[in-house]
């Protein structure tokens, strides 16, 4: 019998050889993108790198420069942005003050011609949704920022859109709030199956909350993948340093064995660090591993760890990440120790960078 093959799914969002550029400026220069129905995908990357204009692109506040956008298989490169199915969450909620909440979260369904009664109905819904239920009379100065945060969030998602755009969203919460949003925001994505495209220059939220990731680098998409992917087979020395912290080593170094490319990334939480141990002993005591020596330089406590700064006698830096007790950190600086890694925590970069 033949095998029986389901049918290749319809990405909610397409772009093809997206470019925008402004007069000199290459704000995004080639972007090829599939972002499936349903799913949490995040464009992170440094400031200026194109993730914002790819997304006033996708809302239809942009039109490209050259090349595609496609919602649900249809091309709307060119339409206006009421006629596509999307919504967007800006960084400073863009609330209007003199109205109150249940208002605010109406506006939308009353610009679409629906009736009062409903309306307010659905809107009661979509507060009560964001756990502000309580809060339907209040005008918006009289919230805290994560509270504006969620109305903001209610007012997008009322008219229920195919596709939510968030820019920054939760730029201006304080660090608690931030991480309480995060949590908040993915459980809400989850269960009413949106899809939603993040915005945001924050790794750790990115890796967090996404259930893939686009790192953008130069008006371009460096690499795209779940957050475990990125983080533990960084494909550029970009994605390796923006994406945690990442030792990047030279094939060879130190006379270790030479690998499949130019250069190799080892994370800091995979260097075990020996105190006592010269390279020798080390190598006995890890099969397989690769042991180099060398002096620290500085000792950091993280709370969680220590971060321990190693100059190799064979030149480069490295840091490592040392949990549970550590002698002293300042008494650390100038110790002789060794560094190991285990062949497979070497992941090889494929370009030359
Ligand atoms: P951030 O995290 O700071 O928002 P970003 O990754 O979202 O950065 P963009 O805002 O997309 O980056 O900007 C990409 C590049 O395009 C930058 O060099 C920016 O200065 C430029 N740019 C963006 N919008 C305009 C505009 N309207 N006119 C001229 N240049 C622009």
């Amino acid at each position: 019998a033949a095998p029986i093959t389901a049918p290749a799914e319809v990405p909610a969002i397409r772009l093809r050889k997206l470019v925008k550029t402004f007069g000199d400026v290459n704000a995004v220069d080639g972007v090829d993108l599939d972002i499936r129905q349903g799913e949490f995908f995040s464009m992170l990357g440094p400031s200026g790198s194109g993730k914002t204009t790819v997304l006033r692109m996708i809302a239809g506040f942009e039109l490209p420069s050259s090349g595609t956008i496609e919602l649900d298989g249809a091309d709307v490169s060119t339409k206006a942005p009421f006629e596509r199915d999307v919504n967007t969450v800006f960084q400073d909620y863009a609330l209007f003050p003199h109205m109150s909440l249940i208002d605010n979260v109406a506006y939308g369904l009353r610009v679409r011609g629906m009736g009062k009664n409903e309306r307010r109905e659905r809107a009661a819904q979509a507060l009560e949704r964001v756990q502000l239920g309580k809060f339907v009379a209040r005008r918006p100065a009289q919230l805290s920022g994560g509270q504006r945060q969620r109305v903001a969030l209610a007012r997008a998602l009322v008219v229920e859109p195919k596709v939510l755009l968030l820019d920054e969203p939760l730029g201006a919460l304080d660090l608690k709030l931030r991480q309480q949003m995060q949590i908040e925001l993915k459980e809400l994505q989850r269960s009413l199956g949106i899809t939603f495209i993040f915005v945001t220059h924050d790794q750790e939220e990115a890796l967090t909350m996404s259930d893939r990731i686009g790192v953008f680098s130069n008006g371009r998409i460096a690499q795209t993948g779940s957050a475990h992917e990125i983080y533990r087979s960084p494909q550029t020395a970009f994605v390796a340093n923006f994406v945690g912290t990442s030792n990047i080593l030279t094939a060879g170094i130190g006379g270790t064995a030479s690998g499949p490319g130019a250069s190799f990334v080892v994370r800091p939480e995979r260097l075990h660090l020996n105190w006592e141990a010269t390279a020798h002993d080390a190598g006995h005591l890890t099969p397989g591993a690769r042991v180099l020596a060398g002096r620290v330089t500085s000792a950091v406590y993280v709370g969680h760890a220590t971060q321990v700064h190693v100059e190799l006698d064979a030149g480069p830096t490295v840091i490592a990440l040392v949990h549970g007790d550590v002698p002293d950190t300042d008494a650390l600086k100038g110790h002789r120790v060794t560094v190991a890694w285990a062949e497979h925590d070497a992941v090889w970069l494929p370009d030359a960078a």
